[in-house]
């Protein structure tokens, strides 16, 4: 993959956010580099210092990247191509890369100005695909997938993502459904944070489970929860669904959710409390140090300016509290494809170092 450089999606209008994180997150690893950004283009593209990138990007992690919604390793770019024969060109360049692929994704930025490629890409999906069932170049099961991605008509950029560095989902989406009876959209919001933090659901959302849940109103986190038979504290002033309070496994307190503790730990704590971003992670880490959850499921609503630095600051404290607690744990943080202007937190943290 000598000379690639990378591809990421990211949700219009956060461009400026996932350069910082992909800047921050290659520096750790000592892998220097720059970006080149558009505001509102859906993207950003990470160019970096070739010597040092051979050796080293393996050891960047998709799931390290906050802002990013999928990983892809450019490996040609086709600057004009002909409306007349996109097929020709593109093939050559995918030949040219010397691989084999699992699959082929069609793919351009997620922002209403490229949904006008959308007839496009339907249209060349089929004879593309052909000609590389043709001649062998996709169908190999634990390949790498293929990115063909258009920033326009007239150019496309050829890329690979590894499967177990990248998102599951084409462009980094989980198409998911509203699901029937939720009481909310925010429903979507945990249930794409389950699927994105917990890497092993049947050990880690179990029936017989407990949680809290606090900012519950009017009840779309704590219906997640309780679709998984998860007994639920929710906690909030305002009125919960009914429909909830008939499953049985649901508690209602009108509580202030900065005060409230439960009697005993639970499993886990989820909160989509609207609040400052500081004090919901000052919060949360109180939480886990005080050891009253395992793990913890949290969103932050960002501030206009400055919201990479501040998911940033949130990481720190909440590291720097569970250090000097002599806690080990993990703090993550996602900007989930159901995430506006905000970002979900995950935390969990092993017994204090004895
Ligand atoms: N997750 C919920 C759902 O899926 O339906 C939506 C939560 S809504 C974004 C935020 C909730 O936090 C509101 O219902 C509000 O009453 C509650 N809230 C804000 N501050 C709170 C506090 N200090 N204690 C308890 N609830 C609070």
């Amino acid at each position: 993959m000598t000379g690639s450089w990378l591809l990421l999606y990211c949700r219009a209008g956060f461009e400026k956010e996932c350069a910082a994180d992909i800047l921050e997150q290659t520096g750790r690893l000592d892998i220097h580099g720059y970006v080149r950004t558009r505001e509102g283009s859906g993207y950003v593209q990470y160019f970096p210092q070739s010597e040092v990138w051979d050796r080293r990007r393996d050891t960047l992690r998709f799931g390290d990247l906050i802002f990013a919604r999928q990983l892809i390793h450019v490996l040609a770019e086709l600057d004009v191509l002909s409306p007349e024969d996109r097929l020709t060109p593109l093939m050559s360049a995918i030949r040219a890369t010397k691989r084999r692929y699992s699959d082929l994704l069609l793919e351009t930025a997620d922002t209403n100005e490229a949904k006008s490629l959308s007839p496009l890409l339907r249209a060349f999906a089929v004879p593309l695909r052909r000609a590389l069932e043709s001649e062998s170049l996709i169908g190999h099961d634990r390949s790498p997938r293929l990115h063909v991605f258009f920033p326009s008509g007239t150019a496309a950029l050829v890329g690979l993502s590894e499967p177990d560095n990248a998102s599951p989902w084409p462009l980094g989406i989980p198409r998911l459904k509203f699901p029937r009876g939720a009481p909310s959209r925010s429903t979507l919001k945990l249930d794409e944070a389950f699927r994105v933090f917990v890497p092993d659901p049947e050990r880690d959302l179990r029936p017989g489970m407990t949680a809290v849940d606090l900012g519950a109103a009017p009840g779309g986190w704590t219906w997640q929860l309780v679709q998984r038979h998860i007994r639920t504290i929710a906690v909030d002033n305002g009125a919960l669904d009914p429909v909830l309070l008939d499953s049985g496994i649901v508690e209602h307190l009108r509580a202030d959710g900065f005060r409230y503790r439960p009697a005993k730990p639970v499993d886990w704590l989820v909160c989509d409390m609207v609040e400052q971003p500081l004090r919901i992670a000052a919060l949360i880490a109180d939480w886990l140090v005080e050891g009253r959850c395992r793990r913890a499921i949290f969103n932050l609503k960002l501030p206009m300016k400055k919201r990479y630095q501040c998911v940033m600051d949130c990481h720190a404290l909440m590291m720097e509290r569970l250090k000097t607690a002599r806690m080990s744990g993990r703090v993550a943080f996602r900007h989930l494809y159901h995430d506006r202007a905000e970002v979900t937190g995950y935390a969990d943290c092993l017994p204090p170092k004895v």
